[in-house]
């Protein structure tokens, strides 16, 4: 018989900022507990952060990093992803960029993977930008080495946190 093939770790950003924001993360995280060939490993506190770009006077959101580990294809894993957001009520036709969401889950970082295709990028293309991703992910993972800047999550957030750069979400 084939030997299953080994999990490789992944990160995923999670968000809110519309209706009961702690609800939708911690619903979501169990979510994703049932995805099959997925375990979820850790998960970071919640932090409150103030909205990024997006249209102005928007609430408040609530952010947080999970670690999995995963045997799905990233694509497929993006799949559940985008479902768990549906069942949140997410309805990407209808939200501005950078709108309010009752829930958003960005693939940060599939083990070493990068890909570029017109529905997934990784990694993240702004993940190195963002305190409000980089924070959580710096309780769970501050030595991991990011790919773009080849600093440490924790020498990144120390960085973002002497300059913040006002990038988007
Ligand atoms: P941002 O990507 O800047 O955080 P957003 O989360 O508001 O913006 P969405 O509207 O949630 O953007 O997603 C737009 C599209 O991004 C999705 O339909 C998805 O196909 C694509 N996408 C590309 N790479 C990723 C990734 N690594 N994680 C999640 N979605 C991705
Ligand atoms: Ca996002
Ligand atoms: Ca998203």
């Amino acid at each position: 018989m084939k030997e299953p093939r080994a999990g490789e770790t992944a990160f995923v950003a999670l968000g809110s900022n519309l209706g009961d924001r702690r609800a939708h993360l911690e619903r979501a995280v169990v979510a994703l507990g049932d995805v099959t060939g997925t375990r979820v490993v850790r998960v970071s506190r919640w932090i409150e952060t103030a909205p990024v770009g997006g249209p102005p006077g928007q609430p408040a959101f609530l952010n947080g990093v999970l670690e999995l580990s995963s045997r799905l294809e990233p694509s497929t894993l993006l799949e559940r992803l985008q479902e768990i957001e549906a069942h949140h009520g997410r309805g990407r036709d209808r939200e501005p960029r950078h709108g309010p969401r009752t829930l958003d889950l960005d693939l940060l970082l599939f083990g070493e993977r990068r890909l570029e295709s017109a529905r997934l990028t990784l990694p993240h293309p702004r993940l190195e930008e963002r305190l409000f991703v980089l924070g959580p992910l710096a309780e769970l993972a501050p030595e991991l080495v990011l790919p773009c800047s080849g600093l440490t999550v924790r020498a990144r957030v120390a960085e973002l946190a002497r300059a913040p750069a006002g990038a988007a979400r």
